[in-house]
């Protein structure tokens, strides 16, 4: 998504609950807590994937976009699908999205991202808190100088 910054990836954290769950220091009930809203939230508004479930490995997993900030008001901590995230980006300046993936099976649950959308991205400069990406613009402008040289 165009609007897309400040991306947290949280893969590191879920291999490492994985890793503890092989080594038998936690068991499923600890990591298969699915609450009946997540639950739900991923059935209406979920986004299917061809990623098998790494605990129970017969059901697919199913990715939930939960999004907050202050400018969605009485929507914020509501799950969005995927599709409604890029009309959003475009009315809001910013918000923040969360990706948990969920296994409708065994209740498997684990925060897979973090980032935030806006329209507040399409400038880089609105108030000083995109400082990265605005570094990350000029840096390709310097190596697309270079190229042309
Ligand atoms: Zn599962």
């Amino acid at each position: 998504m165009r609007t897309q910054r400040q991306v947290v990836d949280y893969s590191l954290q879920k291999r490492a609950v994985l890793r503890e769950l092989l080594a038998g220091r936690v068991g499923t009930y600890d990591v298969c807590d699915a609450s009946p809203y997540l639950k739900n939230a991923a059935r209406f508004h979920g986004e299917p994937t061809d990623r098998r479930c790494p605990i129970c490995r017969s059901e697919n997993l199913t990715l939930v976009h939960y999004i907050y900030g202050d400018e969605l008001r009485q929507s914020a901590g509501q799950a969005r699908t995927l599709t409604e995230l890029p009309v959003l980006a475009m009315t809001l300046r910013e918000f923040q999205v969360f990706v948990v993936e969920v296994c409708l099976g065994c209740d498997w649950n684990h925060l897979v991202e973090q980032y935030l959308l806006g329209r507040d991205g399409l400038t880089g400069d609105s108030d000083g808190t995109d400082e990265q990406s605005v570094a990350a613009a000029e840096g390709a402008g310097w190596r697309r100088r270079e190229a042309q040289r």
